[in-house]
């Protein structure tokens, strides 16, 4: 009887200094992702897993096959584990929203790239490869019109995940931010999950204690969706956060719906406070009904907190706009923040129009060797590169700091549930940590060895 064909998936890490075996090992979420093309394997496939981001990969080990979804920032150290296995002889097939929106360069380092969503894909990827005649490209038509993949989680088994239970109900946003390569890799639509299935899920996955996290680009893209979700989630006596766009806001019984399925807190992209930056960036619906202040003080009379993202670097931004966005973040007892600078996607309006102003430092960013994780990629206006990256770094210390952190705690938000009251101290207390971990990380294994291997 032949070897049964194995197929050996690979999460790979942004990046690690030389010699560096740890990264942030405390930081790590399941790749859910993975465990969703585990679930599209025939049985008679045999699978084994490596997160490049928590443990060695066993380059050895026999496969006859490797998978790698490939993310922007995670493309240098992609095409690092698939040299090391097309030198081996074992064929790799890349996919992820970066292979979507690049699938010229993923193809330069992959013997099969997958444009689109795999789900409709990959069962045929792996026929093809088991009768070896794996194809160089595989796209989708379009989009399917729902999401209906159950996740196999048991290649995730064992290894050391934050314990938090992932779930994914919709995949997309119908918004269209300038600087989003999410809208961009799915052209500013969305697909959703029956809430009936959902519920179905998390009963399997009924963890007591557990929060869970609905990793969703956009929870309320589409608002009467979600509020249908919200209905069916209503009484199953979980805790939940997920990521929403700031529309949800101005929705008084979406708002009422989410509190009552179990929302403890949304990531929202605040972006900027100014009005005309945030009709600039293509944002703003940020505006409705009062702008990001009202928003947030009826997010907050629902008991839902909220975690809010910034951007600096837009031409008219200067030193002033991150300031400003450190105090509202600090008068407004968010649960957490981030201040970033602009990042420019490929596949993004604003990546096209830097480019085209000839205005990327390194134009091939997560590629370029020279660049570390953290450098303004482009020359912004207001601020040298240096000083952007500066200032948010700064902007983080300062909202990170204890006397920041516990100023923030006595925000009564945070005092509604103990519970949640301690999430908030070790949450933030991570990010404390975690405020100069990564800066200037190499993209890639800096102490990888040899040359990338290009498909011939
Ligand atoms: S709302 Fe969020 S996910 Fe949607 S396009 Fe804007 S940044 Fe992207």
């Amino acid at each position: 009887m032949p070897a049964p064909f194995h197929v050996t998936f690979v999460h790979p890490c942004v990046g690690r200094r030389a010699g560096d075996r740890t990264y942030i090992r405390t930081w790590s979420m399941e790749p859910l992702p993975v465990a969703t093309l585990a679930a599209l394997l025939p049985a008679a496939v045999g699978r084994r897993f490596f997160d490049d981001r928590i443990e060695v990969i066993d380059i050895d080990a026999p496969t006859d096959l490797v998978a790698i979804s490939v993310e922007t920032y995670t493309a240098r150290r992609a095409y690092q584990i698939a040299s090391d296995y097309r030198r081996r002889g074992v064929p790799v097939v890349m996919g992820g929203f970066h292979a979507t929106l690049r699938p010229d360069e993923v193809g330069r380092f992959a013997d099969s790239v997958v444009v689109g969503e795999a789900e409709a894909l990959f069962p045929q990827v792996v026929d093809d490869w088991r009768h070896g005649c794996g194809q160089r490209l595989y796209k989708a038509a379009k989009r399917p019109t729902a999401l209906r993949v159950v996740p196999d989680r048991s290649i995730l088994r064992g290894k050391p995940y934050l314990p938090i239970t992932l779930v994914e109900t919709a995949r997309g946003c119908r918004f269209r931010c300038d600087f989003c390569a999410i809208t961009a890799a799915f052209a500013a639509s969305q697909i959703r999950r029956d809430p009936g299935e959902v519920v179905a899920e998390l009963r399997r996955l009924r963890r007591p204690g557990r929060m869970v996290f609905f990793i969703d680009d956009n929870i309320v893209s589409d608002l009467d969706g979600a509020k249908a979700l919200f209905r069916a989630l209503a009484g199953q006596g979980i805790r939940w956060v997920g990521q929403a766009s700031m529309t949800v806001a101005a929705d008084d019984e979406a708002l009422a719906l989410m509190r009552a399925s179990g929302c403890q807190g949304i990531l929202i992209g605040i972006e900027s406070l100014d009005e005309g930056q945030l009709r600039g960036m293509n944002k703003g619906f940020n505006l409705l009904n009062g702008g990001p202040l009202a928003a947030i003080r009826r997010l907050h009379q629902h008991s839902i907190r909220v975690y809010g993202t910034f951007l600096a670097g837009y031409d008219g931004d200067s030193p002033a706009t991150i300031e400003r966005a450190v105090a509202f973040a600090e008068e407004q007892g968010l649960f957490i923040a981030a201040f970033n600078h602009l990042t420019p996607f490929p596949g993004t309006p604003l990546y096209d129009r830097l480019e085209r102003a000839g205005r990327l430092r390194f134009p091939a960013w997560w590629l370029d060797p020279h660049y570390r994780y953290g450098m303004v990629p482009f020359t912004p206006v207001g601020f040298s590169p240096e000083e952007l990256e500066q200032r948010c770094i700064a902007a983080r210390r300062r909202f990170y700091r204890w006397g920041s952190i516990l100023s923030r705690a006595r925000h009564r938000i945070h005092w509604r549930d103990p519970w949640m009251l301690a999430n908030f101290l070790a949450i933030n207390a991570m990010h404390q940590r975690d405020v100069d971990g990564r800066n200037h990380l190499p993209l890639g294994d800096a102490g990888w060895q040899g040359e990338l291997l290009e498909v011939g």
